[in-house]
């Protein structure tokens, strides 16, 4: 039997991220997750992926912010596992206020995690990639790295960076087997948008089901949350030898959100 193919996907301890695990660990891939939170929420998600894995299947705690943290967690495992073929880039925060209000120290924060940390993996894991000449990077960006709204400033212009090093990656492995794609998908139901959803229901003095439709009813046309199997089943996809030729690009699945 022939070494698994190692696939690194960072905030997967909860939402998205373990949405893509799973997925990617359904299709045969060696997982390796990463995330912050409590040790059980930890060893829960880990327990979800190795449940449907016949791999061992393994979590790395580091903090995404720190990019001291990553350059060592990442030549650790490369050295111990060997290279990694799959990098999704999907570990993210949120926080709103209008630009003028909004803190300094969570700007930074944001710009370090849902920017700056990407490239860090990237830097890490393409070496590898390169020699075995294979490799497939996501980076999970978002409807906001298309389009704007209002009170997110950080998160857009995060968003709107990592596509563009998506694009960079892109053209500089064109002639490799490796490739660098954004997903960018609309509201997805997960602890990060639960705040948002709370914060409309207390605004137009609705319960929480009912904040959750008229999220979905300002700027999603299907008017259904997109779902996690849905995102992990398009990573699976972009990680085929079908999707080879699709590089550079950023697939939005937003029900509609950026054809208007
Ligand atoms: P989530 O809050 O459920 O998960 C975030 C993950 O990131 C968790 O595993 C958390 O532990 C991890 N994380 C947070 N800070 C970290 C740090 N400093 N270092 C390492 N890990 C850290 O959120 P989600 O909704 O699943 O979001 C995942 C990605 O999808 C984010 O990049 C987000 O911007 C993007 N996204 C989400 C939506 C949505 O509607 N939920 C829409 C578009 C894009």
């Amino acid at each position: 039997m022939t070494d698994p193919r190692l696939a690194v996907i960072t905030g997967s301890t909860s939402g998205i991220g373990l949405g893509i695990a799973k997925a990617l660990a359904l299709d045969g891939y060696q997982i390796i997750l990463n995330g912050l939170g409590s040790a059980d929420s930890i060893e829960q998600a880990r327990q979800a992926v190795q449940s449907v894995s016949p791999y061992e299947t393994y979590f790395i705690g580091t903090d995404l912010t720190d990019p001291n943290a990553i350059d060592l967690a990442f030549s650790e495992l490369i050295e111990t596992l060997g290279p990694i073929s799959i990098l999704v880039n999907n570990a993210g925060m949120q926080f709103t206020a209008p630009i003028h209000k909004f803190p300094v120290d969570i700007w930074n924060q944001i710009i370090d995690l849902n920017l700056n940390a990407s490239f860090h993996t990237i830097r890490s894991t393409l070496p590898g990639m390169l020699t075995q000449d294979f490799g497939r990077i996501i980076n999970i960006a978002s409807v906001h790295g298309l389009v704007a709204s209002v009170n997110k400033a950080a998160y857009v212009a995060a968003k709107h960076g990592l596509i563009g090093m998506t694009k960079a990656t892109a053209l500089e492995t064109a002639q490799t087997g490796v490739t660098c794609n954004a997903i960018c998908p609309g509201w997805t139901r997960t602890p990060l948008i639960e705040e948002q959803i709370l914060a409309k229901a207390q605004l137009m003095g609705v319960d929480f089901q009912e904040g959750g439709r008229q999220l979905l009813a300002d700027k999603q046309p299907s008017q259904e949350f997109v779902t996690t199997d849905q995102l992990g089943a398009l990573a699976c996809f972009l990680c085929t030898d079908a999707a080879a030729q699709i590089s550079g690009a950023s697939l939005p699945v937003d029900g509609g959100w950026t054809a208007q």
